[in-house]
């Protein structure tokens, strides 16, 4: 065989059959890593851009070189660059943890476009669990389907007041006492803070104290003024989101962070996004992993009013996943594929752009099944989706620490 550089698209020309191949099988076929691959088309060697040479160097990128990235990179170059990243930074396995998601009430005070899953308070599909519906849940997630983390989300909800989610928190932690609790998202925690009138760092002590571990990343969406005021409505701005993030992390809170993308945001929106994201984690250390979340346009007003069409093509979704791996290189090192969102099979594919995890099982996910998605799976499942990509399978805690491997 041999590569043949074409302009900046390398090809693979069998001698023996005639056929050609593109970088883009090349990168599935197993007797070749990215890194041979990159070589072989003189990637470190002029051949990508700029910025890509500089990500292969080991250089922090710049906004410029984000945008440049997003821009005018070849997506197979890029794609092999992120991959080699990976397996340079995180090795060949790709982790995940057994969560159960605990979404409590879907009434909500703000009603953001976005958003398939609000519904306000006389609405016939309504709810809020009570603590003993919690419980009931819980018992399953940890009893039956062997979670280590139960995944707490839901609404603003306008009446429920904090000491609701104290009493949600110590009832689990009396019955299971080594359980993760991950509840209430940033953009939550604000909503609570101002609903009771309490400082955000009240909020998060009080909750602390009844068994709060660690903070979901969602709410986030995307940081850019403009484009937030199109696609949310009622929540937290950027700049709140980020201001508990950080308080929690200094209480010792660590948290996912998230972006929503595939809406109406445009490139510098991503490449902003990301790099808020990286400064906050050089100061404060505590985001585990980055989760690119794709939009799930199903049942949204932004769906209903026709502002969004279409959901986002799957090039621009590995796209954003590359480039999170390269611009977050070094400072935050996982970086998670969220299988729910992108589907089980291109899931599989963006754990070949960058993507070192699989998220979770995410047992009983209300928000995107509400737009559509199917969010079923086991670990089973995971286990095989990851084994069929010839990668390590390892479960892990929500802390990122190893609870079992499946060779
Ligand atoms: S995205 Fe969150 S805050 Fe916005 S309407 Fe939906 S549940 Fe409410």
């Amino acid at each position: 065989m041999l590569f043949i550089p074409y302009k900046r698209y390398p090809i693979l020309f069998c001698f023996k059959t005639g056929r050609s191949l593109t970088l883009q099988h090349i990168l599935y076929l197993d007797f070749i890593d990215s890194a041979s691959l990159l070589k072989s088309v003189g990637g470190g060697d002029g051949v990508g851009t700029p910025a890509l040479e500089k990500a292969m160097a080991g250089q922090e990128l710049s906004y410029k070189d984000g945008l440049q990235l997003m821009n005018e990179e070849n997506l197979f170059l890029l794609g092999a660059a992120a991959d080699n990243i990976r397996k340079y930074l995180k090795g060949n396995s790709v982790t995940f943890v057994a969560s159960y998601y605990l979404n409590y009430t879907n009434v909500c005070a703000a009603s953001c476009p976005l958003c398939a899953f609000y519904r306000k308070g006389n609405d016939a599909d309504a709810f809020t669990l009570s603590t003993e519906q919690i419980l009931t849940r819980a018992r399953i997630a940890i009893k039956e389907m062997g979670s280590t983390e139960l995944h707490i989300v839901g609404g603003f909800h306008p009446k429920l007041g904090l000491d609701y989610y104290e009493n949600m928190m110590r009832a689990i932690k009396a019955e299971f006492p080594s359980i993760v609790i991950k509840a209430l998202t940033p953009a939550e925690i604000f909503f609570i803070s101002r609903l009771t009138r309490n400082s955000v760092k009240e909020v998060l002590l009080r909750l602390k104290a009844a068994g709060l571990d660690a903070l979901p990343g969602g709410g986030a969406e995307i940081f850019d003024p403009e484009v937030r005021d199109i696609i949310v409505r009622g929540k937290c701005s950027s700049e709140e989101w980020l201001d508990t993030a950080r308080q929690a992390h200094e209480l010792g809170l660590k948290s996912n962070c998230t972006m929503l993308f595939g809406h109406v945001e445009k490139p510098e929106h991503v490449v902003d996004h990301i790099l808020q994201i990286r400064e906050l984690h050089k100061k404060t250390r505590g985001f585990t992993t980055f989760i690119p979340l794709k939009f799930s346009l199903e049942n949204t007003e932004l769906e209903k009013s026709n502002i969004i069409k279409t959901e986002s093509p799957s090039t621009y979704d590995l796209r954003v996943i590359a480039v999170s791996r390269l611009l977050l290189a070094n400072v935050l090192n996982n970086v998670s594929v969220y299988w729910v969102a992108l589907g089980k099979k291109l899931a599989q594919v963006a754990l070949s752009y960058g993507g070192n995890d699989m998220v979770g099982t995410a047992y009983s996910e209300e928000i995107f099944r509400a737009a559509g998605k199917d969010t079923g799976t086991s670990i089973q499942e995971l286990v095989s989706l990851i084994k069929e990509i010839k990668r390590e399978a390892v479960q892990r805690d929500t802390f990122f620490n190893i609870i079992r491997r499946f060779n």
